[in-house]
């Protein structure tokens, strides 16, 4: 394949072929990328997208892993993992605290930094797994609270490949939807405003949200949330009265501790999965009428073609 001898040739170091994915997703599911490869810097990722769009390859951005589903068969093409793209700048000004963070940092290596700094803001991301561009694609949160409110402006590599900082204003960000998701740009970084205040205060607020998760299962191989909370009401209390914890197919599992939660007890395939989530959606609609949209991600064609959000 003409695409392949290019990469060997010209971007060697930053790719690795057939690299199984299930080891890079939460749930523990997928098959090989064609070609994996680990930009380490912005120019990386530009030269990256760049090859992919005059070669026609198809390309996949894979941050923590923690929110997609991928194949059994594998992506085609160029799967990009973010996470070496993750430094983190950031300007205290008065009160005002303007952060700077590649798209591949980790959720959590930013809460952390607030921990120590005294931010105040990102609390609600205390037990949310995955990397700020995942967090941006799909506009994460909790308990009412989400990282779009907190943006300033995104840095995006467009389709065209022009490089643009998209302003709080050019974006939608809605219950777990984000204008930049729907696009499919590739976020390489994102400025986040954040204020000073109270280190107690601050870990306070991250232990209430921490124990606000204790009905979530622990442990255990899952990508959080697989449905959205339907407008006024929540997916997991539906699901439960559908009669959906414990439903199995292969090693997939409904959790019996929160019905919206779905576990890979071992071996479970994406196939199991996806059959898990049909069930669960018919059994919803039947009992209550209402048909949940998946607040999971699906990579590659096939998956999409297969389960509609
Ligand atoms: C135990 C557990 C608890 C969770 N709790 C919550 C919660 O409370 N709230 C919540 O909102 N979510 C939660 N999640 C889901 C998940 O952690 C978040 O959605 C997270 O923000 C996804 O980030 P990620 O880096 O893992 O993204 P991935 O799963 O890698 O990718 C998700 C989507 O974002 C895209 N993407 C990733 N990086 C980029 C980039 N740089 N540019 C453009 N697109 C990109 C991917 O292509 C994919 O479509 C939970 C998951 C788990 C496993």
């Amino acid at each position: 394949m003409r695409w392949r001898s290019r990469l060997n040739r010209e971007l060697k170091p930053l790719f690795s072929f057939r690299t199984y994915l299930n080891d890079l997703t939460t749930l523990g599911v997928g098959g090989p990328a064609e070609c994996l490869a680990r930009p380490l810097t912005q120019r990386d990722m530009e030269i990256l997208l760049a090859f992919c769009r005059e070669e026609g390859t198809p390309f996949w951005l894979l941050g923590g892993g923690s929110n997609v589903l991928v194949p059994d068969e594998g992506l085609p093409g160029i799967t990009i993992l973010t996470s070496g793209l993750n430094g983190v700048f950031w300007e205290e000004t008065g009160d005002a605290v303007t952060v700077y963070s590649e798209s591949g940092t980790l959720l959590a290596s930013l809460l952390g930094l607030s921990l120590r700094r005294g931010w105040t803001g990102l609390e609600f991301a205390a037990g949310i797994p995955g990397t700020l561009g995942g967090a941006l694609a799909g506009n994460a949160g909790a308990e009412g609270l989400s990282l779009g409110d907190l943006v300033r402006s995104v840095k995006v590599i467009q389709d065209d490949g022009n490089v643009r900082d998209r302003s709080r204003g050019e974006i939608d960000f809605s219950y777990r939807f984000s204008s930049l998701g729907l696009e499919g740009v590739a976020i390489t970084g994102c400025r986040l405003v954040l204020k000073k205040s109270n280190p107690s205060e601050i870990a306070e607020k991250v232990r209430g949200f921490l124990s606000n998760r204790k009905g979530q299962p622990r442990g255990v191989k899952t990508a959080g949330c697989i449905f959205k909370n339907p407008e006024g009401s929540s997916a997991g209390k539906l699901l439960d009265e559908a009669g959906c914890k414990g439903l199995e197919c292969g090693n997939a599992v409904v959790s019996m501790k929160h019905a919206n939660f779905i576990e890979n007890r071992g071996s479970a395939s994406t196939k199991d999965i996806l059959s898990l989530i049909d069930r669960c959606r018919t059994r919803v609609v039947q009992n209550s009428g209402v048909y949940l949209a998946t607040e999971i991600r699906f990579l590659g064609n096939s998956l999409n073609a297969k389960i509609p959000n």
